[in-house]
């Protein structure tokens, strides 16, 4: 069986030791952090000659910041004015993020504690962007900045270039069901149009949608998952070849209807990202047979590893690359094919700059 951590039993050595790992960080960093660590190492129980070499790259972190709860709970009546974040992380039973400097550390850290390279995090509610871009300014080779954008509100044309250009984010996350409108129509064609510009991914959440934290807190989630539809995603992404769309979770539950708009479109990527339990529709449906259709569908170039890890003292879950590998090793996927789902497509969509 694999064993609960990978790097149990393993020999630990530092990066540095091992042939053919870079230390991809700039100087600065390598200064704070001495011991580099980049590359998880992963025993191979069938075959077992040696420890395996790995470079972790994780595409779905949620950077759960102060202002991130401070928003969140901005309806909330029952709340204190002055320490708003503080008490609302005491009622869901998580450390308060403290500032964003403070929790990109803590981040950094923990990445380093199971050997992950880097890391896209995502300022998961609109109005959060510079907790991210903070974060990212404190780390640039570790974290790469994504933000969560609604299309229906506001200045689009300014926040985003904003976003994109002034804070240098790199993915635009949208949340078609939350927000309400169509991937199809033209609020969508313009963040993409944007996207195009700067050279940003886009992000795209579809299929069932649940936000643990705002279950937690009694927050309404009156979200229309007709909107989250990978088929109106395809017909946008076939307009703008040029820009890389991500889709998390195999589509959550639309996974046919994501194989297809793969298919269509040869810029849209899978993400493994969570628990996916979205498996409950599908009768018998398990993890490896999932990536093994996703692979024969997408390529091994067109899908990426992410946890979707979020809030500490949980911080980054390890448990899901435990069973994301055991999966890819079921479904018979080569130690080369699972390099590149583990990082290589990490590096290749966010080179460091
Ligand atoms: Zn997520």
């Amino acid at each position: 069986m694999y064993g609960s951590n990978p790097l149990q039993g393993v020999k630990d050595r530092a990066a540095a030791d091992v042939p053919g790992v870079q230390d991809l960080r700039d100087a600065g960093e390598r200064r704070e952090h001495a011991v580099p660590k980049k590359a998880v190492r992963i025993r191979d129980e069938a075959d077992y000659d040696g420890v395996l070499i790995m470079r972790l790259c994780d595409v779905h972190c949620h950077f759960f910041s102060t202002r991130f709860l401070e928003i969140l709970t901005g309806g909330l009546p029952d709340l204190p004015e002055a320490d708003r974040a503080l008490e609302v992380s005491h009622r869901l039973g998580w450390d308060f993020p403290g500032s964003a400097d403070g929790l990109a550390d803590r981040w950094a850290a923990e990445l380093d504690r199971h050997g992950v390279a880097r890391a896209a995090i995502i300022a998961s509610i609109p109005g959060d962007e510079d907790s991210v871009a903070a974060a990212v300014r404190r780390h640039p080779s570790r974290f790469v900045g994504f933000f969560m954008f609604n299309p229906t509100q506001g200045d689009v044309g300014g926040r985003l270039r904003r976003a994109l250009g002034e804070l240098r984010l790199r993915g635009i996350c949208l949340f078609p069901a939350m927000h309400g409108y169509r991937l199809d129509e033209e609020r969508a064609r313009d963040v993409f149009a944007a996207a195009a510009v700067h050279n940003a991914v886009v992000f795209v959440h579809c299929g069932v949608l649940t936000v643990g934290v705002r279950k937690k807190l009694g927050l309404p989630s009156p979200f229309d998952l007709r909107l989250g539809d990978p088929l109106a995603l395809a017909t946008t992404a076939a307009r703008f070849p040029q820009v890389r769309v991500i889709v998390p979770h195999f589509g959550a539950g639309q996974f046919r209807e994501l194989l297809m708009a793969v298919d269509h479109s040869p810029n849209i990527h899978i993400d493994s990202s969570s628990s996916n339990s979205w498996m409950k529709y599908y009768p018998g449906l398990t993890l490896d047979a999932v990536f093994r259709q996703a692979l024969a569908v997408a390529g091994p170039e067109r899908v990426l590893f992410g946890t979707d890890s979020s809030f500490f003292p949980r911080g980054w879950q390890q448990p899901i690359l435990a069973a994301q590998d055991a999966a890819l090793r079921a479904a018979g996927v080569s130690d080369e094919d699972r390099a590149k789902i583990f990082g290589g497509n990490f590096d290749r969509l966010f080179p460091l700059s």
